[in-house]
C-alpha cells in the first residue's frame, strides 16, 4: 500500500518519508477497509441486518453518528429506488456516498497577489499538535521554494514560544515574538506587517489552545483576525483547525465550537499514526463542511501528508 495512493500526491518525491509513515497511514486503511469488506463478504443480499452491521463498522471507525446515518439513508434510498440488490453493488454505492460526503471545495493554499503574504492562523486546543504542524508546514513551504515567517501568538506560556522557536530553527525560518503574556494581536500585527514589508510568501501564526467556551478568548481570536485583515487584504486567508485523531468524537465537539467562533477554512488531522480510526476524516468534513488539508503521521518534520478525499475513498475500496 503506497502512501501516495491513500492520501494523494505528497509534493515532490521525498526520500526521507520512511516505512514508519507508510505503515502508520496504511493502518487506518487496512483496518477500515478490511472491516467494510468483511461486513459485505458472503452476504447474499442487502437486508436490514447487513445495513445494521455496516452502521456499526462506520460508527466504530469514528465516522460519526450523523454522517453514518446520512450515508446509510442515501444507500437505503438507492436500494429502494435503483433496486440495488447485491453486496457488490452496495460497495459501489457506499464508495459513491463516501466520496460525496468528502467532496468539499478546497481552494489552493496559496496567495493570488505576488508580494503579499498568504496568512494562515493555526488554532485548536492544547496538545493537539499545533506547533508541531506549523513546523512541518513551514518545512513544506520552504521545500517548495517559498519564504515563510512564523508568529508566536501563543503568548500564554513561555514554553509555547520557545517550542515554536525550536521549530523555526529546525526549518530555518524567522519567527516574530514578544514576551510571554503579551497581547497576541500585537504579535499578529508585528508578524504580518514585517512579512508584508519583506514580501514573504507565507505567514503562519501559532495561537493559544484557548478554551473555546470563554467569551474573552474567542473575542481575542476575532481581534487577531481583524488586525491581520487590516494589514493584508483578506487575511487570514486560511484558518486551520488542528484536531488530534486519537480523541475521536471529542475532537468533533471541539471542531464545532471553533467553527462557530473562528471561521475555519480547513482541518489538519494529527496523530493518525496513533489510531486506526481514520473514519473521523469523514465526520469532520461532513459536519463542518470544510476540507481536511493535511494529515499528521508522526512527530518528525516530514510527517505531514497532503490529504486527498478521492484517494482516501479509493484506498478504502482497493481490492
Ligand atoms: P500544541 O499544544 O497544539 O501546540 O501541540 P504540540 O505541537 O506541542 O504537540 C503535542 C504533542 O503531540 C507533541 O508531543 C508532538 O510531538 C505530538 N504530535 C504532534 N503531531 C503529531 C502526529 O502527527 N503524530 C504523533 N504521533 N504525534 C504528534
Ligand atoms: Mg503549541
Amino acid at each position: 500500500m503506497e502512501l501516495i495512493t491513500l492520501f494523494g500526491t505528497p509534493g515532490p518525491p521525498d526520500p526521507t518519508i520512511g516505512d514508519k509513515v507508510r505503515n502508520a497511514v496504511s493502518r487506518t486503511r487496512d483496518d477500515l477497509a478490511a472491516r467494510l469488506r468483511d461486513v459485505v463478504a458472503g452476504r447474499p443480499e442487502i437486508d436490514s441486518d447487513l445495513l445494521g452491521d455496516l452502521e456499526a463498522v462506520m460508527i466504530g471507525a469514528d465516522m460519526g453518528v450523523r454522517t453514518t446515518r446520512e450515508i446509510l439513508d442515501a444507500i437505503r434510498e438507492r436500494v429502494a429506488r435503483d433496486g440495488l440488490k447485491d453486496p457488490d453493488g452496495l460497495r459501489q454505492a457506499l464508495r459513491a456516498e463516501l466520496g460525496r460526503a468528502l467532496d468539499v471545495e478546497a481552494p489552493p493554499l496559496a496567495g493570488t497577489e505576488p508580494g503579499s503574504p498568504f496568512v494562515i492562523f493555526v488554532v485548536g486546543v492544547n496538545g493537539v499538535g499545533k506547533t508541531t504542524t506549523i513546523g512541518k508546514l513551514a518545512h513544506r513551504f520552504r521545500r517548495n521554494g517559498h519564504t515563510v515567517m512564523l508568529g508566536a501568538a501563543d503568548t500564554f506560556r513561555a514554553a509555547a514560544i520557545e517550542q515554536l522557536e525550536i521549530w523555526a530553527d529546525r526549518t530555518g525560518v524567522p519567527v516574530v515574538k514578544q514576551r510571554p503574556g503579551a497581547d497576541p494581536s500585537a504579535v499578529v500585527f508585528d508578524t504580518v506587517r514585517s512579512a508584508a514589508a519583506r514580501g514573504v510568501d507565507y505567514v503562519i501564526v501559532d495561537t493559544a489552545g484557548r478554551l473555546h467556551t470563554k467569551h474573552n478568548l474567542m473575542a481575542e481570536l476575532e481581534k487577531m483576525t481583524r488586525i491581520a485583515g487590516r494589514e493584508v487584504d483578506g487575511a487570514p486567508h486560511e484558518v486551520l483547525l488542528v484536531l488530534d485523531a486519537t480523541t475521536g468524537q471529542n475532537g468533533l465537539i471541539q471542531a464545532r465550537e471553533f467553527a462557530r467562533a473562528a471561521g475555519l477554512t480547513g482541518v489538519v488531522l494529527t496523530k493518525l499514526d496513533g489510531t486506526a480510526k481514520g473514519g473521523i476524516v469523514t465526520a469532520v468534513v461532513r459536519e463542518l463542511g470544510i476540507p481536511v488539508r493535511f494529515v499528521g503521521t508522526g512527530e518528525t518534520i516530514e510527517d505531514l501528508v497532503e490529504f486527498s478525499a478521492e484517494a482516501f475513498v479509493d484506498s478504502l475500496f482497493a481490492a
